[in-house]
C-alpha cells in the first residue's frame, strides 16, 4: 500500500511522492496525520548543516492525527481516537527513563530524524506508525493544528519548570523565535513578574507584547544590557531563558542575569561558544541546559484547552502537504522570521 509523503531526497531537495505506508508493529498505532508543523530544526537539517536529516528521510515531529489501525498488543487506544505524540521515542527501561527523564533516554530516537545512528521517518506523510507509549489523547476542543504546537510548547514548559521559584520573579527571554514566543506566554502563565523579551530585529514586536512580555528590546537598535539594568535597579533579572544558542546571546545572558541568578539554556545552534569565566564565577551564576521535554504534554494540552496559552497567535500559515517543497524553500530563505507553518496531508 502506498501513501503520499514529503521526502527529503537530497539536501535542499524536497519531493512530494508515493512511498510505502509504514508497518504497524505489535505495540504501534498507525496514525492518519492531520497536521504537522515545520520545526526550525527541520529547516536547519534541510541543507545538511546539522547532519541530522540525512536523505532520504521524511521529516516532521510536531504532529497530530487520527488512529487508523492498532497493533495486536494495543489495548488502550482505538481506531478513530484523536491523538498527538511525543517527538521522542524513548525506551521506558533505561536508567534515565526509570527516573522520569525520558528526554535523556540512552536509546532515544527523535521522530523525523536520520543521523549516523538511526533513521526514524516522521509525519510529513499521510500516515505514521508510532509506539503506543508515546501517545496523548486530544481534548475535544483542541484542533489538530493547535495540537501540532504541543511539541514546541512542551519545550517551553520543560524550560520553565527549571525555574525553582517563578512566582513574581523577573525573567528575560533571549531569542524570540517560536520557542521564545511560546516561552513568553508560558512564563506569564507560570506567574513570573516582569518579563523582558530580547530579540535581534524589530519584527513581531507588537505580537511579543501581546503574548505577555512587558518589554521587548532589540539587539540591533537598543543597548539591551543598559535598558535591563535600568528596569531592574542595576541588579539584572532572576532568570534568563536563552532560546537562540549562539556566543553573542549567551554572553548577553550572562551580563543581564542577577548575581546568583539562573540561566536556562534552550537554544543550541553553536556547537561551542566561549564565555567570560570570571564574570560567571564571581556572579555565582547557575547555568543549566534544558533538553526537549519529559512528560509536559498533558499540561500543555490542558493549558491550550483551558485557553491559558493561545497557540493560534503563533500559527502563520496552514498549507496542504503537497505545498511542502515551496514552504521549506521559503522558510530556508527567510531566516526564522516566520510564524509557524503547518502542513496538512
Ligand atoms: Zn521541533
Ligand atoms: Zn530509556
Amino acid at each position: 500500500m502506498k501513501m503520499k509523503a514529503l521526502v527529503l531526497t537530497d539536501y535542499k531537495k524536497m519531493e512530494y511522492i508515493d512511498t510505502e505506508i509504514p508497518e504497524t508493529g505489535e505495540n504501534d498505532v498507525l496514525i492518519r496525520v492531520k497536521s504537522c508543523g515545520i520545526c526550525g530544526s527541520d529547516i536547519h537539517g534541510y541543507d545538511g548543516s546539522t547532519g541530522r536529516r540525512r536523505p532520504p528521510v521524511i521529516m516532521g515531529h510536531e504532529a497530530s492525527g487520527i488512529i487508523e489501525k492498532t497493533g495486536k498488543n494495543v489495548t488502550d487506544w482505538s481506531v478513530g481516537d484523536r491523538v498527538t505524540f511525543d517527538s521522542t521515542i524513548y525506551c521506558n527501561n533505561c536508567e534515565s527513563c526509570r527516573r522520569g527523564y525520558v528526554n535523556l533516554c540512552s536509546d532515544r530516537k527523535v521522530i523525523g530524524v536520520s543521523c549516523e545512528d538511526y533513521r526514524q521517518n516522521g509525519a510529513f506523510a499521510e500516515y505514521i506508525a508510532v509506539p503506543q507509549h508515546i501517545l496523548y489523547r486530544l481534548p475535544d476542543n483542541v484542533s489538530f493544528d493547535q495540537a501540532a504546537m504541543i511539541e514546541p510548547l512542551s519545550v517551553a514548559f520543560h524550560a520553565a519548570n527549571m525555574a525553582n521559584h517563578p512566582i513574581g520573579a523577573s525573567a528575560a527571554v533571549v531569542g524570540s523565535g517560536k520557542i521564545g514566543m511560546l516561552l513568553i506566554q508560558t512564563l506569564r502563565m507560570y506567574g513570573f513578574g516582569t518579563i523582558i523579551a530580547v530579540k535581534k530585529t524589530e519584527t513581531n514586536k507588537d505580537l511579543i507584547k501581546e503574548l505577555g512580555a512587558d518589554y521587548c528590546f532589540c539587539t540591533e537598535s537598543d543597548n539591551v544590557s543598559d535598558k535591563i539594568n535600568k528596569i531592574t535597579d542595576g541588579q539584572g533579572v532572576d532568570f534568563v531563558f536563552e532560546a537562540a544558542g549562539n556566543e553573542k546571546t549567551i554572553n548577553l545572558s550572562i551580563n543581564i542575569c542577577k548575581r546568583n541568578g539562573k540561566i536556562i539554556l534552550v537554544g543550541n545552534s553553536a556547537p561551542i561558544v566561549s564565555v567570560p569565566l570570571q564574570l560567571l564565577v564571581t556572579k555565582q551564576l547557575n547555568i543549566t541546559g534544558s533538553c526537549a521535554s519529559a512528560g509536559e504534554y498533558t499540561a500543555c494540552l490542558d493549558a491550550i484547552a483551558r485557553k491559558q496559552i493561545n497557540v493560534d497567535l503563533l500559527i502563520g500559515n496552514c498549507a496542504p502537504l503537497s505545498d511542502g517543497p515551496f514552504w521549506f524553500d521559503k522558510l530556508y530563505n527567510d531566516h526564522g522570521n516566520n510564524l509557524k507553518v503547518i502542513l496538512n496531508p
